[in-house]
């Protein structure tokens, strides 16, 4: 069976190990069989950098050049830029009549990231509603299948609670509910332990990251603080380096081999860290290669973003015709 897919991330800063895990790794599976659509949300991640535009603008091109470092082919991927494409910000409007502050104040994601970033009564209106662009976004490709993270959870469950509004209202089946694609690591860890890895955290090894910079970063990352002496035996749940092993290296036999002898004792912190760097340079070298010489050419990049986004226009605006029709406020197209 052929899915239609889309997905996408805030251009919030570059990608990170999160996202690969996440998502990223699922995509560059997924194209070869399914049509699917990847949005650079810049309008989203304006939604919590409302005063600092620069930061969104300059990360645009970093993560189209983090796609196509990691195998994301734009000849079977629509690559496009959610700001260009007025349909999206058109169905927002129309979708926000059907949801109410309330129902958006209770979405969880939503209401943790309101505390975390301390918005207080200085929450920007955008934020609040960013769930509802979502859903205009997902139902605008007609999405089956959306590949996330676990944080996306209640997004999908929004935009499914309006797509069914949406249908009941208008008495028409004019858009598609759409089904999570969870990954094996749905939600990797930050650096510091605490939450998910993340762009706004300071929290992520970015997939460009420098030799040296994953290797500090693994050498640091905290284990088992009642792991003193190397015979000592360790804790591994909630031990970082055995998470991100669970999630980095491919031979799983091996892990469940180290992590029996670290439950016992006499395996150190460094040799376990040691087989981890190994498994993250192998993975990221070779994007890290890829990515410069994608970031040496905006040109290009932008040719690629520009040609996806053409694409993804029509599609969009065909749904919103769709959706107006069904409005009934289809009166005239101004052309
Ligand atoms: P920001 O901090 O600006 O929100 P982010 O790091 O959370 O950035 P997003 O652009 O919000 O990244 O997320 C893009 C996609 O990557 C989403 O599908 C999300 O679920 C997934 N993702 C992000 N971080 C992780 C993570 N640590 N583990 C698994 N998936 C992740
Ligand atoms: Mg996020």
């Amino acid at each position: 069976m052929s899915y239609t897919i889309l997905t996408g991330d805030r251009a919030t800063g570059p990608l990170h190990l999160g996202h690969y895990v996440g998502s990223l790794r699922q995509r560059v599976e997924l194209q070869h069989q399914h049509r699917q659509t990847v949005m650079v949300a810049d309008l989203q991640g304006l939604t919590d950098n409302g005063s600092n535009p620069q930061k969104i603008s300059a990360n645009v091109l970093n993560v189209v050049a983090d796609y196509l470092a990691v195998g994301i082919d734009p000849l079977k991927t629509t690559i496009c830029l959610q700001s260009a494409l007025p349909a999206l910000t058109e169905l927002t409007l129309y979708y926000l009549n059907l949801v109410s502050v309330a129902r958006l104040e209770r979405n969880p994601t939503v209401k943790s990231e309101i505390v975390e970033k301390d918005f207080a009564r200085s929450l920007p209106a955008g934020f609040l509603i960013y769930p509802v662009s979502q859903a205009a976004d997902i139902t605008a490709f007609g999405a089956t299948h959306v590949p996330v993270g676990a944080d996306q959870l209640p997004m999908l469950e929004q935009t499914n609670e309006i797509v069914r509004r949406f249908n009941h209202v208008t008495g028409q089946a004019v858009l598609t509910e759409c089904r999570p694609l969870l990954s094996k690591v749905d939600r990797l860890p930050g650096l510091d332990g605490r939450g998910k890895m993340s762009k706004s955290r300071g929290n992520a090894i970015a997939l460009g990251a420098g030799a040296d910079e994953v290797h500090r970063a693994v050498m640091s990352m905290y284990t088992d603080p009642g792991h003193v002496r190397v015979s000592d035996p360790g804790k591994v749940e909630g031990n970082m380096v055995f998470t991100y092993l669970d999630a980095f290296c491919e031979d799983a036999a091996l892990v469940a081999e180290l992590k029996a002898h670290y439950r016992r004792g006499g395996l150190g912190d460094v040799k376990i860290k040691r087989l981890l760097e190994d498994c993250l340079q192998s993975l990221l070298e070779p994007i890290r290669t890829r990515r410069a010489d994608f970031i040496a050419d905006k040109g290009e990049l932008l040719r690629v973003l520009q040609e996806g986004t053409r694409r993804a226009h029509q599609v969009s605006q065909r749904t919103l015709a769709q959706v107006k029709a069904a409005l009934g406020l289809d009166f005239f197209a101004l052309d």
